[in-house]
Formats: structure tokens, sequence, C-alpha cells
């Protein structure tokens, strides 16, 4: 089966990993700080806290930034329920604002919209979590320019998009939004197994980023909110300020993470090709296909076609015969029973829901042989080709 997305792993990764079981920390050592800076010196960010998964950088995104009982979040309905679930972890609610359907990104226009009558009626959101949905980044710097005035945190969910470019910058540079965070499992553009970093360019949410993540507790005298005794003067003492978690990467996946991050030019180029392969030998078939001015800028985490509705479900099965293991991405997140429970409706997100009817995700991962691609297509020719 080609499967749709998959890890590459090679010998330096493996020795890197195995490096640290014989001769390091196994956590909490030198491999997880060497990490986030390898990430901010990517990146451009000027901070990094690396953590366990992609949602635990999202829940920690959310405390940072103090959202909490009687805020609003809002965020795309086209994306894993992580990046809705944030919100409701801190006691806070969520909206959505719909996608547009060519970018399959949150519509800007919708969002200055609903942020106009948000105002009117006194609930404007605290933050939104904003998509940048297959790896194709939204309009950082209009989604910036709307919020602003409103004081509203922008957090992107960028766990498609390390290595995507936004205005010549890499995502997680942080220029137009507060947090982003990123996820490291393996079917995203680096892998550490499961894990998942927080960028930012401040240092006060960097500090609360910290704090959350690692069980509230510091060592920093600086930090600390009561007057040390004098018993506890010693190099052991710590203070614990709030309610954290412990959501610390391991030096194993932190020492994987290095090694894989090494290789993300080589990975960006390999989706790009990919990508820029599946546009020339796709494009006369009854298909809609992704937008493509962004074919060396996007991450290239999916790739995904429109097909008619009525004959989605056929055809994902003919493909899964013929080995080649298309996905969907993603059922709308207020279409979920617990969503449900919580009032939304189908019809609340007309664009998401239309796309989601259509929608196949095709085999693209760093190691698709070419053989394999031409497969996936001719699969495809054969099976949409009239009857
Ligand atoms: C993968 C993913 C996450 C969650 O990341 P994990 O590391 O799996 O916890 C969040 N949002 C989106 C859009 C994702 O694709």
């Amino acid at each position: 089966m080609i499967n749709y997305g998959k890890h590459n792993i090679v010998q330096d990764d493996i020795d890197a990993v195995v490096d640290v079981l014989e001769n390091h920390f196994l956590t909490q050592g030198n491999k997880v700080p060497l990490f986030e800076q390898a990430l901010c010196d990517y990146t451009g960010a000027k901070y990094c806290t690396a953590v366990n998964s992609g949602t635990s950088g999202l829940h920690v995104a959310c405390l940072a930034l103090s959202i909490g009982e009687g805020d609003w979040l809002w965020t795309s309905p086209n994306s894993f329920v992580a990046s809705a679930n944030c919100a409701l972890y801190c006691g806070a609610q969520v909206d959505f604002v719909d996608i547009d359907r060519a970018s399959r990104n949150i519509d800007v226009a919708k969002l200055a919209k609903k942020i106009t009558l948000a105002k009117r009626e006194n609930k404007l959101p605290k933050a939104i979590v904003v998509v940048h949905f297959s790896g194709s980044t939204c309009d950082m710097k209009a989604i910036q320019d709307i919020c602003k005035p409103f004081n509203i945190a922008i957090i992107e969910d960028a766990a498609h998009s390390l290595g995507a470019l936004y205005n010549g910058k890499p995502v997680g540079s942080c220029e137009f939004s507060d947090i982003a965070v990123l996820s490291f499992h393996p079917v995203k553009s680096i892998t550490t197994a499961e894990g998942g970093a927080l960028m930012c360019n401040n240092a006060k949410l960097a500090q609360n980023c910290l704090l959350f993540a690692k069980h509230g507790i510091t060592r920093n005298q600086e930090l600390m909110q009561q007057p040390i005794a004098d018993d506890d003067q010693g190099p052991w003492y710590y203070q614990q300020l709030v309610l954290g978690y412990n959501y610390r990467l391991s030096d194993l996946q932190a020492a994987l993470g290095i090694s894989q991050l090494k290789r993300i030019e080589h990975f960006m180029q390999a989706r790009r090709q990919l990508a820029i392969r599946y546009f020339d030998l796709l494009k006369d078939l009854p298909i809609k296909l992704p937008l493509n001015a962004d074919v060396n800028e996007s991450s290239w985490h999916l790739f995904m076609i429109e097909v008619e509705p009525s004959i989605r479900k056929d055809l994902y099965e003919k493909l899964h015969q013929a080995g080649v293991g298309v996905n969907v991405h993603y059922i709308p997140i207020h279409l979920h029973p617990y969503y449900q429970s919580l009032g939304f409706k189908a019809g609340d997100f007309p664009e998401a829901e239309g796309f989601y009817k259509g929608a196949l995700t095709l085999p693209l991962y760093v190691g698709l042989e070419s053989e394999q691609q031409l497969h996936v297509v001719n699969t495809l020719k054969v099976l949409l080709a009239p009857q």
C-alpha cells in the first residue's frame, strides 16, 4: 500500500538516537535545548519551547496567552480537532470562521466581518488559531491587520507547514503572529515520533510557554513569587507558580529532531518536486487541483484533490484496492458529535463542509518513488475515465 504520508529515516537519524541511548541523558539533557536552538536558527524566531506533541503545544499556547473561562477562541473548521480542543482544555469557548474554498484556509473577509459583529455583541475572541492547511500559508499580513486593532492574539497552527515560506520567511518566524505551533508527528515535515514546539519572539510569552510545559515550575530566582527562606537557599530549590503540565520532549526525540531538521531543505525540495509532477500529470483529469501559485513556497504536507462528491467513496475504495492509500482531510471539526453537543450543526460552515465532501488526499511524502506516483496517477486516470 502506498500511504498518503510517511516518515523518512536514514542511518544518521538512527545513529543520533542510539548515541543518546548509549552516552547521554534520556531526558532533560542537552539535546532538547540544542533542538530548540536549531529550530530558532531555522525559522528565525527568537524563542522555542519543545513539547511532546503539537496538541500539547496548542494547549500551552492558549495557557501562555491566559486564555480561560469566559474567553472565546476562533479557528478554522477545516482542521484536525486539536486546533479547537486547545481552547476547551482551558475552559474557553470555541467558534469557527469558514474557509475560502480556493485556498482552503480561513476566509479573511469572513474573519473581518465576524469580528465586526462580535465587537458589537462584546464577544470578541481573545485569540484565533489559523491553520496553514496542507502547508499553504494563510494571508498572515491581512490577518494581523484585522486582529491587531482588537488585541486579538494570533496563534499559527503550523503543524502542516514547517519548511513553508510566507513573505519569503520560514513559517515559524512569527513575523505576523504571537506564537506558532509545530508538530513532529511522523507524517509531518520532520519527525520526532511524537513531538511539537512553540515558536515566539516575545520574552514574556516564551517564559510562560516554558512554565506551562514544565509543571508550572521555575528555578529562575527572578521569577519567584515568594522570598527564598534561608533553608531554601540552594541549587535544589524551585517554586511552582502556576498549574502546569509535564509536556516535555525527551532527549531521544530531540536527537532525532536535530538530525531530521538538517535535511529539511532536501525534504521540501522532494515534496515540491512531487507536487509539481502531480500538477503536470493530473492536469487533464475531471478533478479540482489545489492552488499552485505557491508551489515553491508550500511545504506540501498534503496534496488534495476534489472530486465529484457522489463518486468519492467508490473512488476511495477502488484506489485502496489498487494499493493507493488515499485519505481524507478533514471532517469539519464542528460536525463531530462532541462539537454538535456544544451546539454546532451541519450547515454552519458550508465551505468547509463542501470541500470535505469531495476531498481526497493523494500520497505525497519524501521517498515516494516516481513509479509509485505514476501508479497513483494512472490508477486515478483509469477510474475517472468515462465508462
Ligand atoms: C498533526 C496536527 C496537530 C496535532 O499535532 P500532534 O503532534 O499530532 O499532536 C494539530 N493541528 C493540525 C492541523 C495537525 O495536522
